[in-house]
C-alpha cells in the first residue's frame, strides 16, 4: 500500500492488484496469516509512514493502538537481565496488523489515481530480459487470465513472491538467495486485558538466552484496540509450542521468567491459539544481477524478509516505498535505472538483515544457508561484542539510547561502530543489576499481580 502510494504521487495510474479482497473494515485475511501475531511498528516505520501519509500514525491512535515508549513503557527480560525503563527515546505502535493496515489502505486508496483489482492473482511478468511491460493476472472469480500492461511493475507479493520462476520465464537468471533460519514458529492468543492495562501497565517483553545451547523462548504480552493484550510464544528451532489452546499458559511457564504466564492466568481468552512457522530469515540480491529488467522492482518481504522478533519488517518495507518516492521524483527512468534503484532498495534491508541473520546464529540448530561473508566468518568476536552492549544497554542509559535507536531503525547500525560509541560503552555508568521485573504499585495493581517482585516507586 506504500508503494501503491508514492506510484499515485508521480504516476497517472496505478493498478494495486492482490489474492484477497481487502475488507473496508479492521480484519483478518488469508494472504496475511502473520496478521494473527504480535505486529509492532517501530518509530523508525512510523516516521517514514507519517512523513508519506501524514496524519495516519495519529489515526491509528485514535483507532486504539497504543505509543509505547521505549523504555519507558515496557518490560523487558534480555538474556542479561531486567532492562532499566529509562525516559522513552523512541517508540512503537502497538496495535492489531488488520488496524494498522486498514487505516494506511482506506487513506491510500481514496486517491483515485489507484485502483484495486481483489481476488486476482499475479501469475507472471510479461516482456523479455531487459524491459518487464506488464503482469499476467488471474481472476479468482471466473478463472480468466489477462495481460496488465504496465511502465512499471512493483512485486510486493510479500514472502511467498513467485519472483525466481517469473525472472526465469524472462530467460533470466536466477537471482541469488541467502537464507538463516533459527526454525523460528509463534503462537499466539489474546487475551481481555484488566481495566486499565491497555494504557496503564507497560508491554512486556520475555527474551531467551542464546547462551544456554537450548533452544530459545520468547514471549510477549503487546497492549492492542479493543482493551486487549496480544500474547505471542515462540521459540527456536527444536523448542515446543503450545499448538491447543489447553496448552498456552503451560507454555508461558516454562519461558525464562513467569511475568508472561502470570500475567495470563488470570484473564480470559478471546481467541483460539494461532500458529505460525514463518520466521526465517530470506534475502534475495537483485542487485548482483548483471542484467536487470527495466520496468522492475522488488521491495518488502519479498525482497527480503527477517525473523519476526526484532519487529523490523514493516519498517523495512517502508524504506523501500520512500526510495520508490525519491526515484519516482527524481523521473530519471532511463535504461538501467530500474537496477539502481533496486540497488538503492537493497542498500536499505541490509541493517535489519544483519541484525536479525547474525543474531538468529547464536541459536542452536540455526541452518546458515547463506553466501554473506559477514556471516560465514568466525562470529565470535561480533557476537561477545553484541552480548557487551546488551549487558551494558540494560543497566546504562547512554549505551540504552543508542541501542534503541538502532533497534527502532531510527539509525543506522554502524552508529554501533563509532568511536564516539566504543568510549561510552567503556566509560558509561550503569545502575545497579534489576533483580525483579520494574514494575510499579500501581502497575502491579492494574494487572492484580502479587509479584515475588516488591514494587518499584
Ligand atoms: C509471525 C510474524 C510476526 C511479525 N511481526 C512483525 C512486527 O512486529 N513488526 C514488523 O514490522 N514486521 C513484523 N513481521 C513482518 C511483516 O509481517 C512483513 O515484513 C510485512 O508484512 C511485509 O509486507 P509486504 O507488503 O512485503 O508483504 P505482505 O504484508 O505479506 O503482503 C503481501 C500481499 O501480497 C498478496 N499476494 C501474495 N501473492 C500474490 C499474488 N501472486 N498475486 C496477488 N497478490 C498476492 C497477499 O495477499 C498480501 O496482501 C512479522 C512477520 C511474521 C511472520
Amino acid at each position: 500500500m506504500l508503494a501503491a502510494h508514492v506510484l499515485g504521487r508521480h504516476i497517472e495510474s496505478v493498478t494495486v492488484v492482490d489474492r484477497d479482497v481487502l475488507p473496508d473494515y479492521p480484519s483478518q485475511r488469508k494472504g496475511l496469516p502473520q496478521a494473527r501475531h504480535v505486529h509492532l511498528l517501530w518509530s523508525g516505520g512510523a516516521r517514514i509512514v507519517e512523513g508519506l501519509l501524514p496524519g495516519t500514525i495519529d489515526q491509528v491512535l485514535a483507532a486504539g493502538a497504543r505509543k509505547v515508549g521505549f523504555h519507558e513503557d515496557v518490560v523487558t527480560l534480555t538474556s542479561h537481565g531486567w532492562q532499566h525503563r529509562f525516559p522513552a527515546r523512541q517508540y512503537a505502535i502497538m496495535c492489531s496488523r488488520p488496524l494498522l493496515d486498514w487505516v494506511i489502505r482506506d487513506e491510500v486508496l481514496a486517491s483515485n489515481r489507484i485502483k484495486l483489482r481483489q481476488r486476482t492473482e499475479a501469475v507472471t511478468l510479461v516482456g523479455d530480459s531487459t524491459r518487464v511491460s506488464g503482469v499476467e493476472v488471474r481472476s479468482l472469480e471466473d478463472d480468466a487470465r489477462e495481460v496488465l500492461e504496465a511502465d512499471l511493475v512493483i512485486d510486493a507479493t510479500g514472502r511467498g513472491s513467485g519472483l525466481q520462476q517469473w525472472l526465469s520465464a524472462l530467460g533470466l537468471p536466477p537471482v541469488e538467495r541467502d537464507i538463516v533460519d533459527a526454525g523460528i514458529a509463534y503462537s499466539t492468543r489474546e487475551f481481555a486485558a484488566p481495566p486499565g492495562a491497555t494504557t496503564g501497565f507497560p508491554a512486556v517483553n520475555v527474551a531467551a538466552d542464546h547462551r544456554t545451547g537450548k533452544p530459545g523462548r520468547f514471549g510477549v504480552v503487546d497492549p492492542q484496540e479493543g482493551d486487549r493484550w496480544m500474547v505471542t510464544l515462540s521459540c527456536t528451532r527444536g523448542g515446543e509450542l503450545p499448538t491447543r489452546d489447553e496448552d498456552f499458559l503451560p507454555c508461558a511457564r516454562a519461558l525464562p521468567d513467569p511475568l508472561v504466564a502470570q500475567l495470563i492466568s488470570s484473564v480470559e481468552p478471546v481467541t483460539p491459539v494461532f500458529v505460525s512457522h514463518i520466521g526465517a530469515n530470506r534475502r534475495l540480491y537483485p542487485e548482483r544481477l548483471c542484467r536487470w529488467p527495466d520496468g522492475l522492482l522488488i521491495l518488502g518481504d519479498s525482497l527480503a524478509a527477517f525473523n519476526p522478533i526484532h519487529g523490523h519488517g514493516m519498517s523495512a518495507a517502508a524504506r523501500g516505498a520512500a526510495v520508490l518516492d525519491k526515484w519516482l521524483a527524481e523521473g530519471d527512468f532511463g535504461p538501467g535505472e530500474a537496477h539502481d534503484t533496486q540497488r538503492a532498495i537493497s542498500e536499505t534491508v541490509d541493517d535489519p538483515w544483519m541484525m536479525a541473520a547474525s543474531k538468529d546464529l547464536e541459536y542452536v540448530n540455526c541452518r546458515n544457508d547463506s553466501t554473506d561473508p559477514r556471516l560465514n566468518r568466525d562470529l565470535a568476536y561480533t557476537h561477545q561484542f553484541a552480548d557487551l552492549v546488551a549487558r551494558k544497554s540494560i543497566r546504562a542509559q547512554a549505551i540504552s539510547d543508542v541501542a534503541t535507536d538502532v533497534a527502532s531503525m531510527s539509525v543506522s547500525q554502524s552508529d554501533l561502530g563509532t568511536s564516539r560509541f566504543l568510549l561510552l560503552v567503556q566509560q558509561a555508568k550503569e545502575l545497579p543489576e534489576l533483580t525483579r521485573p520494574p514494575l510499579h504499585s500501581a502497575e502491579l495493581a492494574i494487572a492484580n499481580l502479587e509479584l515475588r517482585a516488591a514494587a518499584t516507586s
